[in-house]
């Protein structure tokens, strides 16, 4: 097809996700066509090569072009493209697929349920825990707590669920079961002379507070990604996890730890829950689960949710609860080849070790930087924060808009992506696991030269 053509058509019929709809009315959101993608690199239809630090949306964590994920897909294809998974039935792919997940999983961990994206697992995930909570006769216990600057989806449960102001704002959200507490986000405390450990007691005696004020009766779970991805990459303080999972046990209050970012090997662990030491009742998978070679999802459930689930069922017939493309035997096939690869190439070794050194790299390069406030990551996560002013931290004036010019100049200078996070001036990195320490050096050298040019 001819480039004007496609142009056109993209144009006319095309409405991208998080489209600036003003900007499309205006002309101003051109899209740039992908067509192909190896390693770290993706190449578009005019033959730019780009080192893609962000691994797509955080999830081709196996890196692009991996022969032995195309040919498991294409054989599945050819083989049984579907059948449902509807109770009674199943394929090898996803029966296999369900026993690898749990043979990595935390060991509390019991049963996998397939969707699609994260968005529908979280879904799943809410309505498990009502489900559960009904079981139990207590149907009044069902509000989830969530926290700013997560993300959990962009449905009506989760995108209530995410704390984003754009995920709310004209889509009456959030709706009324989903409540928000602090973000564990040390670097904008509101007290710059609190230390961690305080700053820690004060997300405890927040949620504590929020708990009170609702009534522990009506709550029923508490969500969280082990590090906060898309409200701006923020690994938590010392000691954040453990002291919030005392105050949920305490008010019975089950928690969902959402590793769509951090599952399989993100942070150099097999799971983010490991990594903290959380012991979660419910785990959401998806990207890295196939590396993005297929859409899939899972939400892991819990021995404790399993056996409360397992009593509901004579009573109520079968859980009213399903998609047609639950466990699709080509995703299923996808996440097979996937994870083995990611064994085979001890890719999450590499992902904590290089991931280390890209963030020490940046350290090294920036934080001297007069606008540089923060640095941050752990495993393949990394996030440059910018300021006005190193002192207060005080946020440009036009806030939002330094992270895009710099991710922009990176573009366009050296040809590497990062995101520019949506809340903030925030520079993300999540490059795919197979990065390597050169590549890494490109991108923090690249980085440096895109921020001196923006800011100076
Ligand atoms: N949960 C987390 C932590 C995410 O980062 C995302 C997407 O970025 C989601 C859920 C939603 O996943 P999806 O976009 O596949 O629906």
């Amino acid at each position: 097809l001819h480039n004007d053509q496609l142009d056109a058509w993209d144009r006319e019929n095309f409405f991208h996700p998080s489209t600036h709809l003003a900007q499309h009315a205006r002309g101003e959101s051109p899209t740039r066509v992908i067509r192909t993608a190896s390693g770290v690199h993706i190449e578009d239809r005019d033959g730019h090569k780009l080192l893609d630090a962000f691994a797509g949306l955080y999830c081709v964590n196996a890196g692009y072009g991996r022969p032995e994920i195309a040919d498991a897909i294409a054989d599945q294809a050819r083989e049984l493209a579907y059948y449902h998974s509807y109770v009674g039935h199943g394929t090898e792919a996803s029966i296999t697929l369900a026993k690898m997940i749990l043979d990595r999983a935390p060991a509390n961990m019991s049963k996998v349920y397939f969707g699609l994206g994260g968005s529908d697992a979280n879904e799943t995930n809410v309505k498990l825990l009502w489900y559960y909570n009904n079981i139990l006769g207590r149907p009044e216990k069902k509000k989830i707590i969530s926290r700013w600057r997560g993300y959990h989806g962009s449905g009506l449960v989760t995108g209530s669920l995410t704390g984003l102001e754009l995920f709310h704002k004209k889509f009456d959200l959030p709706l009324a079961q989903v409540i928000h507490t602090e973000a564990p986000y040390y670097f904008r405390r509101d007290d710059l002379d609190q230390s961690e450990a305080d700053f820690v007691a004060h997300c405890v005696a927040e949620l504590e507070a929020l708990i009170d004020r609702e009534g522990a009766g009506t709550i029923a779970g508490f969500i969280g990604e082990p590090v906060l991805g898309t409200g701006g990459i923020v690994p938590p303080p010392e000691g954040y996890w453990a002291a919030i999972q005392a105050v949920l046990k305490k008010h019975d209050i089950l928690l969902i730890a959402d590793e769509v970012v951090t599952g399989f090997g993100r942070l150099g662990t097999m799971f983010g829950s490991d990594h903290y030491g959380m012991t979660p009742d419910i785990i959401t998978i998806a990207k890295g689960l196939t590396s993005a070679y297929a859409p899939l999802s899972g939400s892991i459930v819990s021995d404790r949710v399993w056996k409360v689930l397992e009593q509901g069922t004579d009573e109520n017939g079968p859980i009213g609860h399903g998609w047609t493309y639950s466990a699709h035997p080509i995703g299923a096939a996808a996440g097979v080849a996937n994870l083995k690869l990611i064994d085979d190439l001890n890719l999450i070794e590499n992902a904590g070790k290089v991931g280390k050194y890209l963030q020490q790299g940046m350290k090294d390069a920036l934080s001297d930087h007069a606008h540089v406030g923060d640095i941050r990551g752990e495993g393949m996560l990394c996030a440059v924060e910018f300021v006005e002013d190193k002192d207060s931290r005080n946020f440009f004036d036009a806030a939002d808009k330094i992270g895009p010019q710099i991710s922009a100049k990176l573009l366009e200078q050296s040809k590497v992506i990062a995101r520019a996070m949506p809340q903030g001036d925030i520079l993300g990195f999540a490059p795919p696991f197979c990065l390597t320490r050169d590549e890494a050096d490109t991108v923090v050298a690249a980085t440096l030269r895109a921020v001196t040019s923006v800011l100076g």
